[in-house]
C-alpha cells in the first residue's frame, strides 16, 4: 500500500510517499526518513545557532574546529567539486552573502566592499585537517552557506534511512528537488520540470528511477534593493549575482551531486554549462534558456534516457 506524510523542515517541505506491506510500516520508514533529514539539519544549518556548522562558522580565527566524520568528510566532497567546476560552486560565499545582504532586504555593495567581501570569501579561506577531520578559520568573516547542497546532503540520508527499512519504492519531493526510488505506478516515476520564470508551469517532463532531479534558477528567490533584482545564486568568480537566464536541472544518483551541480551550472550559464556537461555524461543535465518569451530546451547525452519524448520540440545537443 501507498502511505505519505509531509513535514515542514529546513525551510520548506518535505513529502515522502512509500509502498509499503503495511501502514504501520510506511509510516514507521517514513519517520525514520524525517528523523535522518532533521539529524541533517543538525549539521548543516546556518539558520539555527547549535547546527555542527554553525559552530564552525562562528570559531575565532585560528582554532581547529573538530568536526563529525560524515561532516567533515562531505567538506572535502565539496571541496572537491568546488575545484571541477572551475570555481562556479563554492560554498564558502559567505561574505559574499553579506555583503550583498541576501538573506535581508538586500543591497549593493560598492566596489571596495566587494573587493573586500571577496577576499574573505571561499573554501580557501578554510583549513582542512584530515586526520583530525578539523577546520580552521582562516579569515574572521568567513563562512559556509549550505543553501546549494544542505537539501540533497538531507535526501541522501534519507533515502538510506528509507532502504535501511526495506522500501524499495518511495517518491520524495523536498522543496522542489525529488527523489525516485524504485518504480513508481508504472516503470518509473514522470516528474514535471518547471518553466524557468513560472514555477507552477511545467515545461517539460522527465521520468525518473533510483534518480534524483535538481533545478536552479535565479527567479525563485530574489531581493530586490534599489530597484535591482538580486537572485540567491552567486558567482563567486565575480562576486556578483548571476543573472537570470534560465534554469538547470541536473540528474543524478546521488542527489547531493544533483544539488550542488545544478547550482554550479546555472552559475556558468547556458554555453558553459552545455560544455561541461558534454563529457559529464554519467549526469543528466537539462538547460533551460528563456529567449525572447520562448523557452529553449537543451541537454547532453545523460539526460536523453530520462527524457519523456512528447515533452519538448527541441532539440538536444
Ligand atoms: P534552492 O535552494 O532553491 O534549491 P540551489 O540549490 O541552487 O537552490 O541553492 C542556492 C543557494 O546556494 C543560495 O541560496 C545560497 O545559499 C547558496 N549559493 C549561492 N550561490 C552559490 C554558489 N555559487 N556556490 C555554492 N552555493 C551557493
Ligand atoms: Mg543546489
Amino acid at each position: 500500500m501507498w502511505v505519505e506524510r509531509e513535514v515542514f523542515v529546513m525551510g520548506t517541505t518535505l513529502r515522502i510517499g512509500v509502498r509499503a506491506p503495511s501502514r504501520a510500516e510506511g509510516v514507521g520508514a517514513i519517520q525514520e526518513a524525517f528523523h535522518a533529514v532533521r539529524r541533517a539539519d543538525s549539521l548543516l544549518s546556518t539558520w539555527r545557532e547549535d547546527s555542527e556548522i554553525a559552530r564552525l562558522n562562528r570559531a575565532p580565527v585560528g582554532r581547529p574546529v573538530a568536526l563529525p566524520l560524515e561532516l567533515y568528510r562531505l567538506l572535502r566532497d565539496l571541496e572537491r567539486w568546488s575545484r571541477e567546476t572551475g570555481g562556479a560552486f563554492d560554498p564558502g560565499i559567505g561574505a559574499l552573502v553579506d555583503a550583498w545582504d541576501l538573506r535581508g532586504r538586500g543591497r549593493i555593495p560598492s566596489r571596495i566592499e566587494l573587493a573586500e567581501a571577496r577576499s574573505r570569501a571561499g573554501m580557501a579561506r578554510f583549513a582542512f585537517a584530515d586526520r583530525s577531520h578539523s577546520v580552521t578559520k582562516r579569515h574572521e568573516d568567513a563562512w559556509i552557506d549550505t543553501g546549494a547542497f544542505g537539501k540533497g546532503a538531507a535526501l541522501g540520508a534519507a533515502r538510506t534511512a528509507l532502504q535501511r527499512r526495506g522500501i524499495e519504492s518511495a517518491f520524495l519531493n523536498f522543496g522542489g528537488q525529488v527523489l525516485a526510488l524504485g518504480a513508481g505506478r508504472g516503470a518509473e516515476w514522470v516528474v514535471p520540470v518547471a518553466h524557468p520564470a513560472r514555477r507552477d508551469q511545467p515545461a517539460m517532463r522527465i521520468r525518473l528511477r533510483d534518480r534524483s532531479a535538481s533545478t536552479s534558477s535565479q527567479s525563485e528567490r530574489y531581493v530586490e534593493p534599489e530597484g535591482r533584482r538580486l537572485g540567491h545564486i552567486l558567482d563567486p568568480r565575480t562576486g556578483e549575482p548571476v543573472p537570470a537566464w534560465g534554469s538547470v536541472t541536473v540528474v543524478a544518483e546521488d542527489p547531493t551531486l544533483a544539488d550542488i551541480l545544478s547550482t554550479a551550472l546555472l552559475v556558468l550559464g547556458p554555453e558553459a554549462a552545455l560544455v561541461w556537461a558534454r563529457p559529464h555524461d554519467d549526469v543528466g543535465v537539462l538547460v533551460l534558456e528563456e529567449l525572447e518569451g520562448r523557452v529553449v530546451a537543451r541537454w547532453n547525452h545523460g539526460l536523453s534516457p530520462f527524457l519523456v519524448s512528447d515533452s519538448t520540440h527541441n532539440r538536444g545537443g
